[in-house]
């Protein structure tokens, strides 16, 4: 910290090294002559997302937010198809464990701010929530712009200052490159404190803001990343027997990643290119993580979660007694949407005319097969534009859970999307970014650190 002070008692609008007579690190400090250097602040926090803005609405002393689109929270609107799930009806350890076996780092913020705790914030903020029957927590009044404007005004009662359509080009660092001086925005202005949290959220949906570049302003600063890859994105097809099937949806099926993926239960819709809902989207970033690997990725999807193959053949016999006249394809219209069932009759090989009675074993074993495990090669996702999250960020051994605060650069502390954490739909991410602006701001330095 001693060449903050150093810097601090310069002039304060201008810098009179010449450029290429500086001795430091260019990274870290090269800096062009046009930039101006303003007042020092107690935290500047990068990005006014959720983590950023809960952050803020924490701080003590003098806080800056810079965001760089032109209103704070943007991701926020959009969140929950614009009604924002905001958590889980649930505890702490629930939480940590929908991230996965690694989310162990998340324990101490969530503990700090479990989700009762950022209901009653909520509430005591004018946002009283409602729980609904799959466990979703959102606003009563089902507006994520309640959400959003209860943090900005949170934020701003704290007494932070949020500068809109301020991009934050560099985090300054000490001589070093063992602490943080500040930030210099694209302007090239320079603002200096002690403490930066970045909580520029990932790459996902980067017209709601998180364009990536919060991963390069990390790594730019000696942190090391997980590569990231879209996560909760609708996946694009290998095959095209299914591309009319869009809108169609089914509500209870069960979703696996060939050869030994676990299975994921629940909504499935066919999109224009290929799959989404909630079962898919679960299973996508595993489904990324492979493809970015260059695996073949194939899906084996049960249309009707509680039907094995022997279900369905059980069915195909009773069809053959009760309704023997009658179309398999008619018949199985009565378990499945009916253009899914003749897609299915026909991938099966199974006639248009062909009636209960006349369905041998062959076809029986096909048809089952389709509709208790049918494989689906997945080409690709539907990409950043339409991620919800981003898998992989800053690596969980770059921070101290404690605090949030890089191992390697003192004051430097990372919050939300931006660390490799991620969890399905439910209201799990919002509540880690919530849980993790609040610790990043709020905790000291642990003494033995
Ligand atoms: C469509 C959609 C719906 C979602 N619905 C839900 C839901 O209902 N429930 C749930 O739990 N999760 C949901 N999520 C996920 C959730 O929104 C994110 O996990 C969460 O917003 C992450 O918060 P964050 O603050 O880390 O990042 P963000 O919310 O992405 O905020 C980061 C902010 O930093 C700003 N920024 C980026 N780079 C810079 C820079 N260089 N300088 C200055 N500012 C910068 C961005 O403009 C942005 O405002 C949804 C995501 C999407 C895309």
């Amino acid at each position: 910290m001693s060449s903050t002070r150093r810097l601090d008692s310069r002039p304060p609008h201008f810098d009179s090294r010449p450029p290429h007579l500086d001795s430091r690190p260019p990274h870290l400090d090269s800096r062009p002559p046009w930039r101006v250097e303003t007042s020092a602040f107690a935290a500047i926090i990068v990005g006014g997302g959720a983590a950023g803005l809960v952050a803020a609405a924490f701080s003590t002393g003098r806080a800056l937010v810079l965001e760089r689109l032109d209103r704070p929270g943007a991701k926020l609107l959009a969140t929950g198809g614009g009604r924002c799930n905001v958590t889980h009806d649930t505890d702490a350890a629930d939480i940590v464990a929908a991230f996965g076996k690694r989310a162990r780092f998340m324990t101490d913020a969530l503990r700090r701010w479990p989700p009762a705790d950022i209901r009653r914030f909520l509430a005591d903020h004018g946002v009283p929530t409602v729980v609904e029957s799959d466990g979703c927590v959102f606003p009563a009044s089902g507006r994520a712009a309640d959400v959003r404007d209860a943090l900005v005004a949170a934020a701003r009662r704290a007494g932070a200052e949020i500068r809109c359509g301020v991009k934050v080009a560099r985090i300054l660092l000490d001589e070093a490159g063992t602490a943080v001086r500040g930030v210099e925005t694209a302007c090239g202005e320079v603002l200096t404190a002690p403490r930066i949290v970045l909580a520029a959220g990932g790459r996902a949906w980067p017209s709601l803001g998180s364009d990536g570049s919060g991963l390069a302003l990390a790594r730019e600063a000696g942190l090391s990343l997980v590569p990231p890859t879209p996560a909760l994105v609708p996946l694009v097809a290998a095959e095209s027997w299914m591309s009319d099937l869009a809108g169609l949806s089914c509500p209870d099926a069960a979703v696996s990643i060939e050869p030994r993926g676990r299975a994921v239960r629940g909504p499935l819709l066919f999109t224009h290119r290929g799959l989404s809902g909630p079962a898919v989207l679960a299973l996508s970033g595993d489904v990324a993580h492979a493809l970015a690997e260059d695996s073949p990725t194939r899906l084996r999807i049960a249309f009707r979660a509680d039907w094995t193959d022997a279900d369905w053949l059980a069915a195909f016999s009773a069809w053959r007694t009760a309704h023997g006249a009658r179309l398999v394809r008619n018949l199985l219209a009565e378990a499945l949407p009916k253009a899914l069932a003749h897609r299915l009759c026909e991938r099966a090989e199974i006639g248009e005319d062909v009636v209960a009675a006349r369905l041998d074993r062959a076809a029986a074993l096909a048809l089952a097969e389709f509709c208790a495990a049918c494989p689906v090669a997945i080409a690709g996702t539907e990409g950043w534009d339409r991620a919800m999250v981003t898998r992989g960020g800053v690596a969980l051994s770059e921070l101290d859970p404690r605090t949030l605060e890089s191992r390697r650069v003192a004051g430097l502390r990372v919050a939300g999307e931006l660390v490799d954490l991620d969890a399905p739909c439910g209201g799990y991410n919002l509540t880690w970014a919530f849980a993790s602006g609040r610790l990043a701001i709020e905790a000291q330095p642990p003494f033995n650190a």
